[in-house]
């Protein structure tokens, strides 16, 4: 097989895959969600003209000429506090006291708010009998339309659209208490290797510590996946079939296996997927992580990613997170890049290379440093990196002060902006 780019791999593989079935869940869960139905309103927003002040709703022509010197005095009429409609028109001539979101008495056309009266009591006490206005205000001034800003029956969100707190709000506010969203997909995980132990245990001679199954499940969770842990698989064909059987058996819609799917003598990962289903895409021009395979078993789409750490996770996120991204519904799986300036030359071998980097704002641009030492099983420059500077495919080495695109892993809470 040919050795794929990173994109060509991409594309490769997300032609394979479908958004999975909807399903119904209440509102809070739906946060971090995909909407599977459009969504549309059952009522105006706002529902009926109100204020948007605490102050008297007037006639505005009552008001006209008011100024703090000649304030004008109308009688008030009616007392109008939210969640309670005035069950009388206003009368012409007078001034109701209301409340902030109170529904607008029929007749008035604007609000003097209460700084720009004689009311000094802020509206605590009893109903004063008249009102000195200090404003003249225009019609429609501190009133809120039925209807400004979501029209009943309008469409507010499209299918496909991730449910972040700001949608949460829409979505309460035009009464959708459940949502019909895509489902999370479960995400089998499988580490292979004689030489793993769990973390709680202290390694052997010979041995290290299960980094991947954790490393890959903390990414499932992170990018809305289910993890269903299978554990570790010795580095024979029965224990490998043996897990892979009981990722089917549990449901799983994706299998993620890590190591074993190099050329090693033990490498058999590859052989006992290819028995019971195929290995579609082997090795990508991609560093860390040239032997990635892709493929199905038992028709369930399934990932070999490398064994190091690292190399794991960063396929993980260039292969495996734009899949748990289609099959949640979103059309949108690149992670954002910007463009940065590299402060130190950073080398590579003519494969598209990701290298852990610090991307910070310096002199008002973007600049990345390398975060440590870049071997595929160096965790600790890892956990220093927010970004991955792309060296691209066929580029053997960036020259410090050139220009670069980087990958965001995250962004920091403080920047200086300038
Ligand atoms: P392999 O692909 O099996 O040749 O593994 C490549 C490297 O990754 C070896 O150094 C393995 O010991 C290491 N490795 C494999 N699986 C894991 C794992 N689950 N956690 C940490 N390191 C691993
Ligand atoms: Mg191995």
């Amino acid at each position: 097989m040919d050795m794929l780019s990173v994109a060509e791999a991409q594309r490769a593989i997300l032609a394979t895959i479908k958004p999975l079935e909807s399903e119904t869940i209440e509102l809070l869960d739906a946060l971090g969600r995909v909407l599977a139905a459009e969504v549309r309103s059952d009522i105006d927003l706002p529902p009926f003209d109100n204020s948007s002040m605490d102050g008297y709703a007037v006639r505005a022509a009552d008001a006209a000429g008011a100024t703090p010197d000649r304030p004008v005095q109308l009688p008030v009429s009616i007392d109008i506090p939210a969640g309670h409609p005035s069950p009388i028109d206003l009368p012409p001539g007078t001034a109701a006291r209301i409340t902030t979101g109170a529904m607008l008495p029929r007749g008035a056309d604007a609000i003097v708010p209460v700084e720009d009266t004689d009311d000094n009591a802020r509206g605590s006490n009893p109903l004063p009998a008249s009102i000195g206005l200090r404003l003249a205000v225009k019609s429609g001034a501190f009133v809120r339309y039925a209807g400004d800003d979501v029209r009943h029956g309008q469409q507010v969100l499209n299918a496909g659209t991730i449910i972040r707190p700001a949608e949460v709000a829409l979505l309460a506010a035009v009464g959708q208490a459940q949502v019909q969203v895509y489902r999370r997909p479960r995400v089998a995980l499988l580490a292979t290797g004689d030489e793993l132990v769990e973390p709680h245990q202290t390694p052997g001679p010979g041995q290290i510590r299960n980094v991947n199954a954790s490393a890959t499940a903390a990414l499932v969770l992170q990018y809305g996946g289910v993890p269903l842990a299978l554990g570790i698989a010795r580095d024979r064909l029965d224990a490998v079939t043996a897990k892979l059987e009981s990722a089917i058996e549990q449901g799983a819609d994706l299998i993620v296996a890590s190591a074993g799917v190099s050329v090693g003598a033990y490498d058999l990962v590859k052989d006992v997927v290819a028995a019971h289903g195929s290995i579609d895409l082997w090795r990508v021009r991609m560093r860390p992580g040239k032997p990635l395979a892709f493929g199905n078993y038992r028709g369930v789409p399934f990932f070999g990613l490398p064994g190091n750490p690292v190399s794991a996770m960063l396929t993980f996120e260039q292969f495996v997170r734009p899949v748990l991204r289609v099959m949640a519904g979103l059309a949108q799986w690149h992670k954002p890049t910007i463009e940065v300036i590299v402060q130190e030359a950073i080398e590579s071998d003519g494969r598209e290379t990701y290298a852990r980097a610090w991307v910070e704002r310096l002199d008002g641009r973007w600049q990345a440093r390398l975060s440590g030492g870049q071997g595929s099983n160096m965790l600790s420059s890892l956990v220093r990196a927010n970004a991955l500077v792309i060296v691209p495919d066929g580029v053997r080495r960036l020259e410090a002060g050139s220009y670069a695109r980087a990958q965001m892993l995250d962004w920091p809470d403080h920047i200086d902006w300038v």
